[in-house]
Formats: C-alpha cells, sequence, structure tokens
C-alpha cells in the first residue's frame, strides 16, 4: 500500500482529506504542524506550563478511525524566524499564510522522500482563502514546496492539473472532488457521511489571524532586536493587559488568578510587581527597564487592584535575582502608558 503524507490542522478539510485519501486506498501519516499560536495550545500552556503539544481531538479521533499514523512536527522556532520578513507578505492580519504553508509543505516533503511516500495531501480548498487559496496561490505554494505534481488537494483535485500519481494510473481522478469557494454545504454533507460530527469550527484557531492579538504581536515585534519574537512571547501576548510603557519599556498585567500565577512563572524576565497590603494584579515589567518604567509599572499594579481608591499603594517589585524594591505610588493609569488590545 503507498504512503501517502497529510498535512492536517484538525479543521474539517483536513479531517475529510485523510477520509478521501485513505479510501483511495493509500496508508496515510498525518502531520500536524505547531507553530506556537495556536490559542487551544497556548490556552493549555497557560494553565500548565508543561502540556505537551497534543494534536486536536478530532484529529486523534480520525486519525483511529481511518487507521492513520500521526505525528507532531514542532515549528515554533523557525516561524518565530519567519515572522520578522515573511518573502510572500502577510493576510489580513499579521499571518504569513503562503511562508506558513510552503514551508509545512517542504517539511512534509523531506518526510516523504526519507519514508518512500508517494505524494503529500492537505485540505485546501480551491477559492476558499483569500490569500492562501486562490488559484495563483495554490500554483506558486506548489512550485516553491518542491513537490511538482506530487502534491494532492482532494476536495478540490477534479478542479486542478492531474497530480503525477493520477498521470501514472495509481490514483484515479474520479475519486477526487471538485469543491470550490467559502460555502461549506458539501463539506458538511460529507462529514455526515464519514460520520464526523465534532470537529472545530473554520478558521483554525490561529491567533495570528486575530486582529487584536496581532497588534499586540506587531507593537512587541518593534521592541525585540532585529524584531525576532522570543520562545514566550506568544503565550505572554495572550495574558493579561499588554502595556507600553512611558519610558520605551513593556509589562503585562494579569486580570485574574491564573494569569497572575502564570506570569509568576517568568519571573525570570523581568520584574513582578504585586501590591503588598490589598488584593490585586501581577505585573511583569520586561528587563531591561528604567526606574521610571517600573514605577509606572507599580501604579498600573495599584490602579488595576482593589487599593485603587486609596491614595497611597505599596507595591513590592521582585527582580529575577531575587532582590525586592517596595514602591509607595499614588494608584494611577500613568501618563504616557499605552494598553494594546485587551487579551482573549
Ligand atoms: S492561518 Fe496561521 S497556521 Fe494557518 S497557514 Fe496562516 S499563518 Fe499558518
Amino acid at each position: 500500500m503507498s504512503l501517502a503524507i497529510g498535512i492536517v490542522s484538525g479543521g474539517l478539510d483536513s479531517l475529510l482529506a485523510m477520509h478521501l485519501v485513505r479510501n483511495m486506498g493509500f496508508r496515510v501519516l498525518a502531520l500536524h504542524f505547531v507553530t506556537g499560536f495556536e490559542s487551544a495550545l497556548l490556552r493549555r500552556l497557560r494553565a500548565d506550563p508543561a502540556a505537551p503539544l497534543e494534536p486536536p481531538q478530532p484529529l486523534h479521533k480520525t486519525a483511529a478511525a481511518t487507521g492513520s499514523d500521526l505525528e507532531t512536527v514542532d515549528v515554533r522556532s523557525e516561524f518565530l524566524d519567519l515572522l520578522v520578513a515573511p518573502p510572500h507578505g502577510f493576510g489580513s492580519n499579521l499571518n504569513p499564510c503562503l511562508d506558513c504553508k510552503i514551508g509545512m509543505l517542504r517539511h512534509a516533503r523531506r518526510i516523504m522522500e526519507e519514508r518512500g511516500g508517494e505524494l503529500v495531501f492537505t485540505g485546501e480548498v480551491l477559492g476558499q482563502r483569500p490569500m492562501s487559496q486562490h488559484r495563483q496561490a495554490l500554483d506558486l505554494i506548489e512550485r516553491e514546496s518542491g513537490l511538482g505534481g506530487r502534491l494532492l488537494r482532494p476536495l478540490s483535485g477534479r478542479l486542478l492539473p492531474a497530480t503525477e500519481p493520477e498521470r501514472r494510473g495509481s490514483l484515479k481522478r474520479e475519486a477526487l472532488l471538485a469543491i470550490r469557494g467559502r460555502s461549506r454545504k458539501e463539506q458538511m454533507a460529507l462529514a455526515r457521511e464519514f460520520g464526523l460530527a465534532d470537529y472545530p469550527a473554520p478558521a483554525g484557531g490561529c491567533l495570528l489571524t486575530d486582529p487584536g492579538y496581532a497588534s499586540r504581536v506587531r507593537a512587541l515585534m518593534e521592541r525585540r532586536p532585529g524584531r525576532r519574537l522570543r520562545a514566550n512571547d506568544p503565550l505572554l501576548l495572550l495574558l493579561g493587559r499588554h502595556a507600553a510603557l512611558p519610558g520605551g519599556g513593556r509589562a503585562f498585567v494579569g486580570r485574574n488568578q491564573e494569569e497572575n500565577l502564570c506570569l509568576a512563572r517568568y519571573q525570570a524576565t523581568g520584574t513582578l510587581c504585586e501590591a503588598r497590603e490589598v488584593p490585586g494584579p501581577s505585573t511583569l515589567v520586561e528587563a531591561p527597564h528604567t526606574a521610571a518604567d517600573l514605577e509606572a509599572a507599580a501604579r498600573l499594579t495599584a490602579w488595576y487592584g482593589k487599593g485603587r481608591d486609596r491614595p497611597r499603594v505599596t507595591v513590592a517589585c521582585r527582580s529575577a535575582d531575587g532582590r525586592v524594591e517596595t514602591l509607595e505610588v499614588a494608584p494611577a493609569f500613568p501618563e504616557g502608558c499605552r494598553l494594546f488590545g485587551e487579551a482573549g
């Protein structure tokens, strides 16, 4: 039985593609890529920093139902490099979809060649997404991935040029579908046919397509050397309020116990401010920072805590080396401080 390598997000289209390719008689190895910006993953890591990079549950179920193997490919570090300046630019927000897909397909091609596979498949649908699924984009992705003729999009395959396996006769064109556009009616009917009940809504949970999150990413990139984010940044950007301090520093202000605990775990990256006598948020100020920015962060901590109506609040600021500086501040939103959209 020939091997087909699938790129599967766990969204409906990719699950359907797995079923279709399996029904064509291929053995399927499904690759689940982790870019580090998946909202479900970051929410898990927020609660538990040791949470594994697990593919979504519907993907496990489909792998079991189709007898497919399932592997996770961690591309988080190379994705942060890509985000600095993607050669094909961004989609409607900060999503570099074309280069993201090309990168995943190059990995899939390497794995296919190493393991003697015949083709790579995806759940892409012609005309479904503005940036990456119109005809020229599909052609460009195929060309730049180096997969020419060995990339199958089974949901739209009859609308696209024949692949090598079709030309050789090992795959019948009639087994492919001719779905086009944004309506998901045909996919829903197919899902019923394959007994697929629980699958995530379209759009996949990539936070870079979220305007509020993308604006916080952009703002933080401006501060990072060479615009490259650090490994923990995608998670920190999901936490609490993200503030640009008047002196150019950055602070993350927790909004609840879970976020406060999470910020406390990242204390090694800066100074953690907490009010002494009244409940309130934990605020992480990134190192290095100025004394003025630390004071601004202490005022923010007091402003968002239960001592907002007091004339002064005592805020303990613990730096990464364990040193504690105590500041007496008037609770106020500091002048010159900017907040970047509330995180989800
Ligand atoms: S939405 Fe995000 S994960 Fe999906 S292709 Fe675009 S950048 Fe990559």
